[in-house]
Formats: C-alpha cells, structure tokens, sequence
C-alpha cells in the first residue's frame, strides 16, 4: 500500500525497514537495532494527533507500565521514543503475521485449532480480568514459526482511544465492535466478549457475521435486533455452537458472563495447552497402570482416556520435534492398551445389558395403567437398540438421557413398594449406561484428536500458513 514515494521515520538507535502494517492509529515497521545485538523488533507509530489530548499524558504513564509487563500471549513492548509529530512503540516482532491473514489464506480454521487460539489470546484476560477493548482479528498475531504462539497487540491502547473522535466519526472496524459500542457509545468488557464471538465466527466460518457490501447493509446489520443467525455448514459441535450463540448476543446484560465463558465446556480451559499438560497426563496414565494391575478395567479405561484429554494439549504445547514424537509413540501406546480394556469392559458391559434388559421387561409388566412410565421406558429401549447398532453411541447417549429425565421425575412421585424398588434400579442402570456411553464418545473424540494432530496441530497449521504467504 505504501506509495513509491514512502519513506520510513526515523528513529535514534533503529533501522526502519518494510512496513508491517497499519491500522486504525498507528503504521508498523519491522526495523533492527543498530547497536550489536541487531535484534529484529517492530516499531509501531502512533500520531499524537489521533489521540485525545489528555490521552497522551496518560498514554506514556501506561506504556511505562506495559513495558514492565511480560506475558507468553501479550506482544511484548521493549521501550518508547516520542517527538513531536509520532509516538514510537519498541516492540517484539511477531513473524507469524497477523491472524486475519492466517485465516484467510486457510479459509476457514478446524474447531480445535480455534480452540487453541481462543485459549492463547485468552489467557492474559482471564488471569488479570483486564480488558482489550479492541479485539479483532487484525489485532491478533502469531510470534515465531518456532514458538507459534499468538499474541495480542493493541493491547492497553483502546483504553485511550475512544471509537468516536471530536466530530463524531467511528474509527475502527464496526464489523468486530459489539452493537452497544456503535449504537450506545456507551459500553464496558462485555464488549470484549462480543469481539471474541466475531473473531470465533470469523475463523469458523471465514466471514465475521455482519459482513456487508455496503456500509448501508453493514449499519442495518449491526442496528437491527436479529438474533444472529449461524451458518449449518460446516457443521460444528453443539458446545461450539452454544457458545457463538451466546457469545453474539446483542443485549450486553444479556451476554454470557466472563465468568460463564471461562467455565463453558467449549472453552475448556482445564484442558488449554500449556507447560502443566504433559504433567497432569503422565500422573493419570500412573494412576490408569495401577488400576490396571489391579484388575480393574473400566476404572483403567477412564483413567487412559482422562490422560489422552491431557495429551492432546500436551502435544500441541510441545514445540521440540524430537520430543513430540516421543510423546506422540507413548499416546500410541495408551491407546492400544485402551483399545484392549474396551473389549473387556464392552463383554462385561454386555452381560450387564442383558440384565437390565430383563429387570426393564419387569417393570414395563407392572407399569401397565401408567403410559408415561411405559413411554419413558420405550424410549430406554430405543436407547439399548441404539447402542447396539454400530456409530449409534452418541444417538444412544442423547436418548437415555431424554429417558432418565422423564423416570427420575416419575421416581419422586412413585409410593414405596415393589415398583419403586425397580424403578430405582432402572435409574440406576441407565446412569451407567449413559456415564459408560459418555466416556466412549470421550474417547473416540481424544483419540481422534490424538490421529489429527499431525494435519491439524498448531505448529503445523502455522507453518503451512507461512509457506502459503
Ligand atoms: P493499530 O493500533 O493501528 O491497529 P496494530 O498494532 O494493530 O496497529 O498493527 C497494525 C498491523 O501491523 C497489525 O494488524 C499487524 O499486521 C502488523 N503488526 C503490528 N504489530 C506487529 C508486530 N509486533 N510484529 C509483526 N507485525 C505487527
Ligand atoms: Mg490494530
């Protein structure tokens, strides 16, 4: 975009050479040290005139402060100059280029892989419950091929820089900012939350959700009250889904909660990649052996599974070739043996099907006079069918759900006696049948993570990326 005639600032101490990129305030140039080091960094700068006037005081005082701050998800700020015309941001350079860029040479991102981003860039906001104010994927960048890790840039900046300037005019991209701060002018974090459902939406979908030709279309889009509407293709989990939902909700009172979102299944924080995930894998695998010597095999079962869920981030956290193949040739190992307690498990599992089968085929005799208790007992049925048929696992696990609601309801009105008695073991019966259910759709998910790692990992996908650009 620069010009033929463009010329790069000048600055004590730095070589200013290609330019980076620019945003809604500022130009970024990559530039080196002069002095021996010659370390690579990007120079950020910032017109003095496109801050509010009693911004810029506070502006240095809060750079002082971000210069102090080190955080494996923050782009780092080195130092600052300033003259009179430019303030001047030192800051580590992120060779990975920026995450609008990386989604849209892949076109759409694979849910784990967002995930994994969602994880990162999340991390400093749920640790210091600060706000960004200014999330966009433009925003977003990823560090080093090596490490690839994202990181937030702009970030403490939003803060000073309102989205409307003197006359009234919006700066920044409407299509990331949440309605209330376009339409209100008035807002708080919540707004980050918006942000993060745009940017999700975006990597997902390849488009963020008020994407318009015009900006006629673009303002009736973030006027109108429509719930936002997510595409059928691709098809996503429900948990993602749930979250977008929630996510884009127009109404900030009626947004997800920082507190919600952190805890959401999709989000799954227990299980983000970090230094810790390898640890907490090993430590359940030591259990699982024990249990396993032991002789018993469904609690080994779960235990390899709850590990494979930790090795799975473990292996994306890993950025050392040699030692994510030796992690991945161990999880090789764990899933063969717990492939093995499955048969076991599945034959003792079958003996346990029968006999429920049977005590059910009781309690349908003397539920004759209650066509709730028969239909809810139909539907247990159609579970046990389901369950056989191949795949069925997950269709089986949604019905014995359905089925238990409707009992434990007639369970709590149901008068003491024989009936209850079996009414009591069928709950029973169908809890483990679905907790079993549960950890086998567990397991074919880790393990299927586990087998895609290697077209889908981060380090993989970032790596692509950049032999695309
Ligand atoms: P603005 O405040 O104007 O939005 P940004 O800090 O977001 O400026 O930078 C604008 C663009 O420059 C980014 O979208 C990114 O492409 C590029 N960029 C910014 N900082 C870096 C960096 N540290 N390393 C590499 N590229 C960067
Ligand atoms: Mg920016």
């Amino acid at each position: 975009m620069a010009g033929p005639g463009w010329v790069p600032p000048r600055l004590d101490g730095f070589i200013l050479t290609e330019r980076l990129g620019s945003g809604t305030y500022a130009t970024v140039y990559k530039a080196y040290a002069k002095k021996d080091t010659r370390e690579v960094v990007a120079i950020k700068c910032v017109a003095k005139k496109s801050l509010n006037k009693a911004s810029v005081e506070n502006l240095l005082t809060e750079i002082e402060i971000l210069k102090g701050i080190r955080h494996p998800h923050i782009v780092q700020l080195k130092d600052f100059q300033w003259d009179s015309d430019n303030i001047y941001l030192i800051m580590e350079f992120c060779a990975g280029g920026d995450l609008s860029r990386f989604i849209h040479t892949r076109r759409i991102l694979p849910e784990k892989v967002a995930r994994v981003f969602m994880q990162h860039a999340l991390q400093f906001l749920h640790e210091r419950s600060i706000s960004h104010l200014d999330l966009k994927p433009q925003n977003i960048l990823l560090s080093s091929l090596e490490k690839p890790h994202l990181k937030l840039a702009d970030f403490g900046f939003a803060q000073h820089m309102s989205p409307w300037d003197e006359k009234h005019v919006l700066r920044g991209s409407p299509l990331y900012m949440a309605p209330e701060m376009v339409c209100q002018r008035q807002y708080d974090a919540r707004v980050d939350l918006w942000s993060v459902g745009v940017i999700l939406y975006e990597a997902l979908f390849g488009q963020p959700p008020f994407a318009s030709r015009s900006f006629t279309e673009l303002e009736e889009k973030i006027r109108s009250n429509r719930v936002i509407e997510l595409p059928l293709r691709p098809p996503l989990s429900r948990d993602c889904r749930d979250l977008l939902q929630r996510l884009l909700e127009r109404d900030p009172s009626r947004r997800i909660s920082f507190q919600d979102f952190f805890a959401h299944p999709w989000v799954d924080l227990e299980h983000m990649p970090s230094g810790e995930s390898l640890a907490r894998a090993t430590a359940l695998v030591v259990q699982a052996v024990k249990k396993d010597q032991d002789g018993d095999a469904a609690a080994a079962l779960s235990l390899y599974c709850q590990a494979l869920d930790f090795f799975v981030p473990a292996l994306h956290y890993e950025v050392d070739a040699q030692r994510k193949e030796a992690i991945k040739a161990k999880v090789g190992q764990y899933v063969s043996r717990a492939e093995e307690l499955k048969v076991i498990v599945s034959s003792s599992n079958q003996a346990l099907l029968r006999q429920g089968t049977s005590a059910r085929d009781l309690l349908r005799e003397m539920a004759r006079d209650k066509p709730r208790l028969l239909a809810a007992l139909e539907v247990a049925s159609a579970a046990t069918a389901k369950e056989e048929e191949a795949g069925g696992e997950q269709d089986a696990l949604g019905l014995y759900q359905h089925g238990l609601g409707e009992l434990l309801v007639l369970l709590a009105a149901e008068p003491p006696g024989r009936r209850r008695e079996l009414l009591h073991t069928e709950v029973q019966n169908l809890m483990a049948r679905a907790e079993y259910l549960k950890e086998q759709v567990k397991m074919r998910e880790s393990r299927w993570a586990a087998e895609t790692l290697d077209k889908e990992g981060l380090s993989e996908s970032v790596r692509s990326s950049c032999t695309l650009q």
